[in-house]
């Protein structure tokens, strides 16, 4: 019944498109050819998903770069900075920091001299969070659906045909680098340096993989059982900080044993970092970093020098002190270097908070957390930065999923036209979106899964669901949730008037959003028949093996 409904809508929305086109059939309008039906898209090729057109707003922004490429003899920098599991209410500038315990004013400073960006998307989880910003897919399509534990065994390695930003980039005249966590991949041919990364400096894992044999308080059951901590330890040969360079292999930097190590490794990692930059500004070559940080995942230790800085006290504050802090440094050092407006800094976490690790854990104000494809799970802090090139103070609901962060770099390094073919790339060129002083993003929705099962998809203030995620009690959103189809008709929330998903008026009020609700749905849904989702033995539509 609601296709046929949504069809009258069609057909309805149809003649007014008519109409309009009739009335001004004195002086016919220039291009764009007329949408078809909902979609405002247009697609330039079968392998790419397509995108809003903005014809003038990327023309001003081509002629901006090529103006900067001029003045500073190179493409610019790509600083990518991704917290692990940061709420979206964390950040001072999101409406956290002070409010929260936890002051962020280093993070609050870029977002108020860059572009706030309000509704950014990603994964519910770790590994597809990052695989989806690596390669630029939805991670069904690469295989890599949920987080990677150290007893997996991979039936196929991902990498094999999947091609990450940084090995373009790193062909193309960029040093590239990954700082921190990895957790796409610990076999070889996985690693960052098998992949496209010039140089490593991190860990393969999470910091609970690390932390579960460190703390025998929390948890006594493996740490007080001597067989089963030496079968937990000898799932990985690297529970260590490891360090890797494009070609060879990984090295042993030191073993992470004490919770003291773990709640320094940030530092290490920023110094790495900082070292990073300060090398390529003396090559005088572009990079491209991804500084990862292992921070904010339980279990959150403290470095030196931050146990109960924050004014709450609390671990977890204590670490996004911490956070900022690198940020401000990170900052720093770009201006010291001279690279401040020749880098575009993207600050982001690669999913929501994780409350099942409560209290150490975040704070989102939407429904769900980590885990889900509620907007507590999959909507994160996006903030772009760039003096000189993006416009201070600037703020967009504007639709950005970290998978554009893929065509994104690659368009700023002058090599979106080498994306090989043969896979289907789910991200959009948002250069014009971020650089223009009024952009608009190129993204017309954002597609939201559970591992390799579609959920749901957003589309203007709307959120719809073909299948949700319930959980038994708050805070256990992966710990004790389901995630089931939904009945007669896919759930919808109006998230700029009900942000926490309380309430679907489905069949009310937004009857009419099933058009383009169910347009937008089997549009994605058709481009899996030419590029099938991928099975590397992680379980695919939620089959477990
Ligand atoms: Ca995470």
């Amino acid at each position: 019944m609601r296709y046929v409904r949504g069809s009258l809508i069609h057909v309805l929305a149809g003649t007014c498109l008519l109409a309009s086109s009739f009335s001004m059939a004195a002086k016919p309008p220039p291009a764009p050819a007329a949408p078809q039906g909902w979609d405002r898209t247009v697609r330039v090729a079968d392998y790419l998903e397509p995108a809003i057109p903005h014809p003038e707003q990327d023309k001003a922004v081509q002629e901006k770069l090529k103006q900067l490429e001029a003045k500073t003899g190179r493409k610019p920098n790509i600083l990518i900075i991704l917290v692990d599991d940061m709420g979206y209410g964390d950040p001072g500038a999101f409406g956290g920091g002070e409010m929260a315990g936890a002051p962020t004013p280093n993070i609050d400073r870029i977002a108020a001299q860059g572009l706030k960006l309000t509704s950014t998307y990603t994964t519910p989880v770790c590994t597809p969070s990052r695989a989806a910003l690596m390669t630029g897919r939805i991670p069904a399509r690469s295989g890599l659906t949920r987080p990677l534990l150290a007893s997996d065994r991979p039936t196929k390695n991902p990498w094999a045909d999947e091609m990450s930003a940084a090995n373009l980039l790193s062909k193309n005249g960029y040093v590239t680098g990954l700082s921190g966590k990895w957790h796409i991949g610990e076999g070889k041919g996985m690693q960052p340096q098998d992949v496209g990364f010039d140089e490593f400096h991190g860990f393969l894992s999470v910091v609970s993989e690390y932390t579960l044999y460190m703390n025998g308080a929390k948890y006594p059951q493996l740490m007080l059982n001597p067989d089963r901590l030496k079968t937990f330890k000898g799932q990985s040969e690297y529970n260590a900080v490891v360090e890797g360079k494009k070609g060879g292999d990984l090295k042993i930097v030191y073993p992470l044993e004490t919770p003291k190590q773990m709640g320094n490794v940030d530092q290490d990692f920023a110094n790495w970092s900082v070292d990073f930059i300060k090398r390529s500004a003396e090559a005088k070559k572009p990079f491209y970093l991804v500084h990862a940080f292992a921070k904010v995942h339980f279990d959150n230790y403290p470095a030196d020098g931050y146990q109960g800085k924050s004014p709450s006290k609390l671990p977890y504050k204590d670490a996004v002190v911490e956070v900022d802090d690198i940020v401000g440094r990170l900052m720093q050092t770009l201006k010291d270097n001279g690279l401040d407006d020749n880098t575009l800094v993207f600050f982001t976490s690669d999913n929501g908070p994780e409350e099942d690790s409560y209290p150490d854990s975040g704070y989102t104000p939407f429904r769900g957390g980590k885990g889900t494809t509620w907007e507590g799970g999959v909507r994160v802090p996006g903030i772009a930065y760039w003096p000189g090139m993006i416009k201070a103070g600037r703020v967009s609901d504007g639709l950005f999923d970290l998978m554009d962060l893929f065509n994104t770099s690659l368009a700023l390094g002058g090599v979106e036209s080498k994306i090989p073919k043969e896979r289907y790339i789910d991200g959009v060129n948002q250069t014009g979106f971020l650089l223009s002083d009024t952009g608009e993003t190129a993204r017309q929705a954002v597609f939201s899964y559970n591992q390799a099962e579609f959920s749901g998809l957003r589309w203007g203030e709307f959120k719809a669901y073909f299948k949700v995620m319930p959980f038994d009690q708050p805070f256990s959103n992966i710990s004790m949730s389901t995630f089931v189809p939904v009945g007669v008709a896919p759930w919808i929330f109006d998230i700029y008037r009900d942000p926490k998903e309380r309430l679907s008026r489905s069949n009310g009020d937004y009857e009419w959003v099933y058009g383009p609700i169910l347009q937008l749905q089997s549009m994605h849904a058709a481009t899996f028949k030419k590029y099938p989702k991928k099975d590397i033995g992680l379980g695919v539509g939620g089959d477990p093996r």
